[in-house]
């Protein structure tokens, strides 16, 4: 047994170790600038293509589609800062369940005005429906009226409670109005099957750490239309991202993505074993609880126990070596729900109470059987 259970995926990963010996070598010997004209350039710019390739291949894209970031968040903000006509008044279209990379970005876009945001709303299951975005869209056809102005951006996972999202159909809705689509799929890559041209979207953004690659790195896929670059300097990523790519970090993740997704079923299996133990393990304590959302990704596990406080759960596990997320934390005198438990409306002699397990790969029965162990004795306690 190892000294410590990590059930906190969702957050982070651990770096696959065929990713950390292929980067190795792009650190500590093929170091060089690939920007560079001569021979010593020669190997990191070779590196940078193959990784492109192999990164579009494993999401059905086009290596030119691909644009390497600092991961998940700087894609959001890309997208949602810079998509569109930039002296037009612009209108991003998202749901109350999103990330806060793209909440946030929302805000602070709408501040001045020039943005103007509206949001979906996620049902019980934190599943946000087609029907709502195309009321919306037919309601204020004049004012979502072009691809130039209008973006739609809804999540393909929720990072807290699993549930994936009709991305296909919401995009479909979304082109029937000729606006744009974007997806964050920092969850989801990795972890199911994505092929962006099935899908159909724009834009979709995803990061490393979160499928066994390394930390800070990440890309958008970019199909086509009005997106300015992200910053400016250089030259790299065709010109739409300034600064020396990290080719190191870019090759780690081509070979996570590729290693994850020729294992999602067989991990998905497993997972999806761990999981039923898990809750078969707490029901037959009879511990009164629920599981939020519905058609979860794999090992994604949101439980909200009645009458109980997350942020306590937490600890206590953390007590016993054991590490997993809250959905609620307390500030002060107030217990604050996550806006995602808040958003479902999980009642509040549940919501309180919720903490999300997120199994991974290298989680094994006995450990869950663990988790289920202490979590029964520290709520019968
Ligand atoms: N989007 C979602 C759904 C996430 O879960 C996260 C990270 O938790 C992010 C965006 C941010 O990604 P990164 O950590 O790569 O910036």
């Amino acid at each position: 047994m190892k000294e410590y259970i990590y059930a906190d995926n969702a957050a982070t990963t651990k770096l696959d170790s065929d990713a950390f010996e292929a980067m190795k070598q792009y650190m500590l010997d093929d170091y060089g600038n690939a920007s560079q004209p001569y021979f010593f350039a020669k190997r990191p710019k070779m590196a940078l293509k193959n990784a492109r390739m192999e990164i579009a291949d494993c999401i059905g894209a086009e290596p030119e589609e691909i644009f390497f970031t600092s991961g998940g968040t700087e894609s959001d903000n890309w997208v949602i800062r810079k998509f569109g006509f930039p002296t037009d008044i612009r209108h991003v279209i998202t749901s109350n369940i999103e990330h806060h990379a793209v909440l946030n970005t929302c805000k602070i876009e709408s501040r001045d005005n020039r943005c103007d945001v509206r949001m979906l709303k996620a049902d019980p299951q934190g599943i946000i429906h087609p029907e709502e975005l195309e009321i919306i869209l037919s309601e204020k056809k004049e004012v979502y009226a072009s691809s130039e102005t209008t973006l739609v951006s809804v999540m393909y996972a929720n990072n807290e409670i699993g549930t994936i999202e009709p991305i296909k159909e919401l995009c479909e809705v979304a082109h029937n109005h000729g606006v744009m689509f974007h997806t964050d799929a920092v969850q989801a890559l990795g972890h199911i099957e994505i092929n962006v041209k099935e899908l159909g979207v724009d834009f979709l953004s995803a990061s490393a750490h979160k499928f066994n690659g390394p930390k800070g790195i990440g890309f958008l896929y970019h199909k086509g239309g009005l997106l300015d670059q992200f910053h400016s300097g250089g030259s790299q990523e065709m010109g739409m991202r300034a600064g020396t790519e990290d080719i190191a970090s870019i090759v780690g993740m081509a070979v996570a993505l590729r290693k994850n997704v020729e294992a999602i079923s067989a991990n998905t299996e497993h997972l999806k074993n761990l999981e039923n133990l898990l809750i078969k393990d707490l029901r037959n304590a009879r511990v009164d609880f629920v599981r939020n959302g519905t058609n979860q990704l794999p090992g994604n596990v949101s439980l909200s126990f009645a009458d109980a406080s997350g942020e306590m759960l937490l600890h206590r596990l953390d007590l016993k070596k054991i590490f997993v997320s809250t959905g609620s934390a307390c500030n002060g005198k107030d217990t604050q729900i996550s806006h995602v438990i808040e958003a479902i409306g999980v009642p509040q002699k549940y919501a309180e109470g919720t903490i999300r397990i997120s199994l991974g790969k290298a989680n094994t029965e006995d450990e869950v059987r663990q988790i289920a162990k202490e979590i029964v004795a520290i709520l019968s306690h």
